[in-house]
């Protein structure tokens, strides 16, 4: 019997990590760090969940070392920390396939400082009309 617990310790640990993204919030939230970094609110305005409850989700993450956070002025900004756990959620696509709408996130209008750079000057003079500058 001992024996056998101690077989089944690798088991126990993959089990527990699939606890820690057996949730649909937690999952759209890992496909959204596959992007790139975020910070809540853009997560809130992605998926409209209140931000202490998304909070809530980005801790059970956190803990798993799945995701880490950064702080910087207000904003807590969320990285993936282990990218293959994407592969992991692409290869369940196989057993359960949405349909493409169901499976796509639909981006939203957020005030993030990620969707809303604090010096968009690039595109302010991209937009200028020839001969506008004299
Ligand atoms: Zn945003």
């Amino acid at each position: 019997m001992k024996k056998l617990k101690a077989a089944l310790k690798a088991q126990t640990a993959q089990a527990d990590f699939l606890k820690l993204l057996a949730h649909p919030v937690r999952i759209a939230i890992l496909q959204i760090l596959s992007e790139g970094e975020a910070c809540v609110c853009h997560l809130e305005a992605f998926l409209g969940y209140p931000q202490p409850y998304l909070s809530q989700q980005l801790a059970v993450l956190r803990s798993g070392g799945i995701i880490s956070d950064r702080r910087d002025g207000w904003n807590v900004y969320y990285t993936l920390q282990q990218p293959h756990v994407i592969n992991l959620l692409n290869t369940l696509s196989a057993f359960i396939t949405p349909s493409l709408e169901d499976g796509l996130l639909q981006k939203v209008s957020c005030s993030c400082p990620k969707c809303n750079p604090p010096f968009p000057q690039i595109a302010i003079t991209q937009n200028l009309p020839l001969g506008a500058e004299e």
